[in-house]
């Protein structure tokens, strides 16, 4: 992910593309003061504590990612690679000493974790109040109350691109395809909460351009590259395109990117893949009012949440607001 870079934004486009870049360095610009202002007004220095389990490449991409924005931010963080063969218990009590420890404010638990690991038993070690990626199940369950603590970063960031860009939800018709724990079901709540009539499509929905295609706001996160295309959209509809495929052959690229096609075939064959949303980009450019890209929309926001997270954690977790 990292190695691409982000001219998608630059080719000529009909949708107006939804920046993901300009939002998250302004939210981090943010965090960054909140840092500043904590450190000169209470000696704080909030601290992330990341655990990764094994040799996923792509999670170490994520975690090297988030490590990163903490520097940028003047987040403390620490980050813990354990191997391939760690064990449930050897997991927990690493959990267990970061929920003890007064410095750490935030506990991250990079998924997937190794199959032999019961993801559920991980996530509900974590201390609510550390809880920066907002899983656990007392979080889930504030969420779905409507007076959430800590949201799922990706949902959080969908929301806050939709707000800063004026897109209005009260009132609208907004699908969410996919019904993951980590994105469409908190980005549901959170539509849900902002008065929008949500609708939640999944693998077994029947006709399902029929349904997207009522919606004014349509949020995909289902993990196949290109599915929702022009026939799923509605005309001037705003579309975030949460999905993050790896596309390696030149014919899918053709399929996926039209003007945008030959530098996506020469980033594929300068390292091997290009990355794409799970919609359509060429397709949904024609139909769509407003559009994020893939890459350089909600996936840089992510990050930017997180960091905000963590600083609300040092904060809660002090009684201050
Ligand atoms: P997930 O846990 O695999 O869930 C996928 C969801 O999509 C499921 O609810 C599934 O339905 C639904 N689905 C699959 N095929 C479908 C189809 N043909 N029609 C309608 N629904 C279908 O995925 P996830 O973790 O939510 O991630 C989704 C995508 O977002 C992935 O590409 C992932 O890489 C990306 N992502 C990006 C970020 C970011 O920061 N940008 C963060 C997280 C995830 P069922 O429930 O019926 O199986």
């Amino acid at each position: 992910m990292a190695a691409e870079d982000n001219r998608a934004t630059q080719t000529a486009s009909r949708a107006e593309l939804l920046d993901g870049a300009r939002a998250a360095a302004e939210i981090k610009h943010d965090v960054a003061a909140e840092v500043k202002r904590l450190q000169a007004g209470h000696q704080i220095t909030p601290c992330l504590a990341a655990i990764r389990v094994g040799d996923d490449a792509a999670s170490a991409v994520y975690v090297r990612n988030k490590i990163r924005a903490c520097a940028e931010v003047g987040i403390r963080s620490e980050h813990h690679a354990l191997p391939n063969t760690t064990t449930s218990i050897e997991l927990l009590d690493l959990i267990a000493s970061f929920n003890a420890r007064g410095d750490v404010d935030g506990i991250l638990v990079q998924l997937p974790l190794p199959e032999e690991i019961d993801e559920a038993s991980i996530i509900e070690a974590v201390d609510p109040a550390k809880d920066v990626d907002g899983f656990h199940p007392i979080n889930v369950g504030k969420l779905a109350m409507g007076r959430p603590d800590f949201v799922p970063c990706t949902p959080a960031g969908i929301i806050e691109l939709l707000e800063r860009n004026d897109v209005l939800l009260r009132g609208t018709n907004a699908c969410v395809v996919g019904r993951s724990q980590i994105v469409g079901r908190p980005v549901a709540q959170l539509l849900l909460q902002r008065d929008a009539t949500v609708t939640i499509c999944h693998s077994k929905t029947n006709n399902l351009a029929a349904v997207t295609r009522q919606a004014d706001v349509l949020v995909v996160a289902i993990g196949r590259p290109g599915l929702i295309g022009r026939n799923h959209i509605k005309p001037g509809a705003t579309v975030i395109d949460v999905g993050m495929n790896k596309v390696t052959d030149e014919a899918s690229a053709r399929v996926l990117f039209g003007d945008d096609a030959r530098r996506r075939i020469a980033i594929i064959a300068k390292q091997g893949y290009t990355l794409a949303g799970d919609v359509n980009p060429a397709e949904a450019d024609e139909v769509a009012g407003r559009l994020t890209p893939v890459p350089g929309g909600v996936g840089l926001l992510t990050v930017a949440m997180l960091m905000r997270n963590t600083v609300k954690a040092a904060k809660m977790r002090r009684g201050l607001s």
